[in-house]
């Protein structure tokens, strides 16, 4: 079974990066961003997680599984790269993968290069990956030129010039809340061309109003970007949606 392309239809919002086998009840999740009209893209964490996360968002049709493996994972997990080229048929998406860049443990760093090295191996014209660069951006930057997946940088922190550098490839960006709470998160933002801006969550890591945020919560990372676009909020939510409908045709 591979996720459909044609999943947002009837949608309204996309949320690109979420941890919903995370949430003490994943259902719930998916049932109210489905109420919501939210599209989600459903992260995981490590290779074996991908098949019952798989099982238990096939009722829902607003959520598509991605097949991940988090750098900071990478070193006790790299073992379950032997699942990928099975998993790897089931899904266009791939995510969370990337570098992280925070313990610049030597053996930690090698093992999360090979990780992203075997995901970039199996990665095609037809795949969406949602990249985790934390401190590590133009480690990210090298590693995946010449991909030819559709990269979407997931709660971009690099600088302005990086930016530009990753949309020259036609790489995306989604933002969360968080990042958009600060002077620096905004100031990014606004230099980056819109029709490469999706949104996300990054729940239930990222808290809104004292609580992990949900799908849902997209709703306030699209008021922020209304603002700092000067458009109102239905306009920066159809740029949104129209972006990533675009990212799935190509899917
Ligand atoms: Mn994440």
């Amino acid at each position: 079974m591979i996720s459909q392309p044609s999943m947002t239809a009837g949608l309204q919002y996309v949320d690109t990066h979420c941890h919903v086998d995370l949430y003490a009840d994943p259902r719930a999740v998916m049932q109210e961003a489905l109420e919501q009209r939210v599209a989600v893209v459903a992260v995981t964490n490590t290779p074996s997680v991908f098949e019952p996360m798989l099982q238990l968002a096939a009722a829902f049709p607003n959520v598509v599984v991605a097949l991940g493996l988090h750098p900071e994972l990478a070193g006790e997990r790299e073992p379950e790269l032997s699942l990928i080229p099975n998993l790897s048929k089931r899904t266009r998406f791939v995510g969370e993968v990337g570098l992280d860049g925070m313990k610049r443990d030597p053996r930690s760093q090698a093992a999360q290069r090979r990780v992203l090295e075997s995901f970039v191996r199996c990665a095609a014209t037809s795949t969406l990956m949602t990249v985790h660069s934390r401190r590590a951006t133009s480690e990210v930057l090298n590693a995946l030129a010449g991909t030819p997946a559709k990269v979407v940088l997931h709660w971009f922190s690099g600088t302005v010039s990086q930016a530009r550098e990753a949309a020259a490839r036609g790489w995306l960006f989604s933002v969360n809340a968080a990042m958009l709470s600060n002077v620096r998160g905004r100031a990014l933002v606004a230099a980056l061309p819109r029709e490469l801006v999706l949104t996300e969550t990054d729940g239930p890591f990222v808290m809104v109003d004292g609580r992990p945020s949900r799908p849902v919560d997209v709703r306030q990372a699209i008021e922020t970007l209304a603002s700092i676009w000067d458009v109102d909020s239905e306009e920066a939510r159809r740029l949104i949606l129209d972006n990533f409908s675009r990212c799935l045709s190509t899917l």
